[in-house]
């Protein structure tokens, strides 16, 4: 510790007055210093530097200091970095939803910038009461295992147990939580698995505004990925009990799972759709809440006749333009192709882990590789292993996992990155 404290890469006042995610001010985990980032490395100030395989938590996925993506952010500073979406509008928030509707699910209509994904969380689920004008339909469902982001509402449809209901528990409102999907992606479907799920639906009907959940992949919850048949299931029974769907696709948006949207593997629609992470491509925060003409209508119908939110930064022109110059790179480049190479490179390079006694899973989807341990990881002591490897893997939980920035690392990164989560694995487990 005390080498880390003469070291250019710890500062001492961020350590002393800088809360960071989920730390305590006691016993801080370290944070490395970053003096710059450049296509899939980080550039740590001492100059070392650091293959990425976190994405900077699912956004980057074009690399950092991208100079189109620099470009176009130079070109509305230029112009007007905000201004008040209320009564006013502006070319980069028509130009970025003309193009969101070319993408999204061709019932989503409607469209609702917020200004990062807890915040479209709970935008969504305002959407969803609103909706049904009924004040017994205000209660929402969910499966274990998911993840919808910090805020209080949000929170309260996160997994129990991973999620913060231990700390906020008598707090947050009671959801109704049916267990998380079994059957996994690209295995047989067994029907039992949804069974849970309608019956959970068929007896709150009365009190259910909607179900929300992340389509196929749970990424912060738990990094699981379900069979599609599970959403075809869900589609069904919504529509026959009146409830709404909501998708949250804030993590698994913008091609990550090998689709543009995980829900394309399902081939179903929701009511309600989240995007937010990648959107920006990791440049700005920024999310939106996609609605059906439907739930539109439900709530200009309602009592209120207005969607009753918000947000001073509510369609922010510069995070709107970058947006739109981010999808476009992206759907320009061959991305589909690109992550099915990187699945498949990390499919075979992860199975060979498969023999080591701490291994409890190895699953792979798209652009994302997950070692689950059958201990859970203390992530401070993991990372010092990953960092002297030369690679930056965050894991939490059981978890240990890489989502590599998909448009900006070479094969030969992608390699690295897999040999350097077992190799960090292999060391932490023989030093315990
Ligand atoms: C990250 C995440 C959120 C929350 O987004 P923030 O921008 O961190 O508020 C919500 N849902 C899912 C699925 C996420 O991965």
């Amino acid at each position: 510790m005390d080498s880390e404290k003469n070291n250019t890469v710890f500062d001492n006042f961020d350590r002393e007055h800088l809360w960071h995610p989920y730390t305590s001010t006691h016993n801080p985990l370290p944070t490395y210093k970053v003096r710059e980032a450049r296509g899939a490395e980080l550039i740590l100030e001492d100059g070392r530097r650091l293959v990425d395989g976190m994405s900077s938590w699912w956004c980057v996925i074009h690399g950092y200091n991208n100079p189109v993506l620099n470009e176009a952010a130079h070109r509305q500073i230029e112009r007007m970095s905000h201004v008040m979406f209320g009564g006013l509008t502006h070319e980069p928030a028509v130009e970025l939803g003309k193009q969101l509707l070319t993408i999204l699910p061709p019932d989503m209509n409607h469209l609702f910038y917020a200004d990062s994904g807890s915040v479209a969380t709970e935008v969504a689920m305002k959407m969803a009461v609103q909706a049904h004008d009924d004040p017994k339909k205000t209660n929402f469902a969910t499966i274990r295992s998911g993840y919808h982001g910090d805020t209080w509402n949000a929170m309260s449809v996160c997994d129990p147990v991973t999620g913060m209901h231990g700390a906020f528990g008598p707090a947050l409102p009671i959801r109704h939580f049916a267990p998380a999907p079994r059957c996994r992606f690209g295995e047989e479907w067994d029907s039992a698995d949804f069974e849970p799920m309608r019956n959970l639906i068929r007896k709150n009907s009365d009190e259910l505004a909607a179900v929300i959940l992340e389509p196929v992949v749970q990424g912060a919850g738990g990094m699981r990925f379900y069979h599609p048949q599970y959403l075809r299931e869900l589609r069904k029974e919504c529509d026959n009990c009146g409830v709404l769907l909501i998708f949250d696709e804030i993590a698994t948006g913008f091609g990550r799972t090998g689709k543009l949207f995980a829900c394309e593997h399902a081939g179903v629609q929701p009511d309600i759709m989240l995007i937010g992470k990648a959107i920006t491509g990791g440049y700005m925060t920024f999310a939106t809440v996609a609605a059906s003409a439907k739930v539109a209508d439900m709530i200009s119908s309602s009592q209120s006749g207005v969607m009753m939110h918000g947000p001073t930064f509510m369609g922010n022109p510069l995070a709107c333009a970058i947006a739109t110059a981010s999808i476009k790179l992206l759907l320009e480049s061959p991305w589909q192709e690109r992550i099915l190479e990187i699945e498949s490179i990390m499919r075979e390079r992860l199975a060979s882990a498969s023999d080591r006694p701490y291994v409890a899973d190895i699953r792979v989807l798209g652009g994302i590789g997950v070692i689950e341990t059958r201990e859970p990881i203390d992530t401070g002591r993991y990372q010092k292993h990953c960092v002297a490897r030369g690679a930056w893997i965050r894991p939490f939980g059981h978890n240990a996992y890489i989502m590599p920035p998909y448009l900006a690392v070479t094969d030969k990164q992608v390699r690295f990155l897999c040999d350097a989560l077992i190799g960090s694995l292999d060391d932490y487990f023989s030093k315990q």
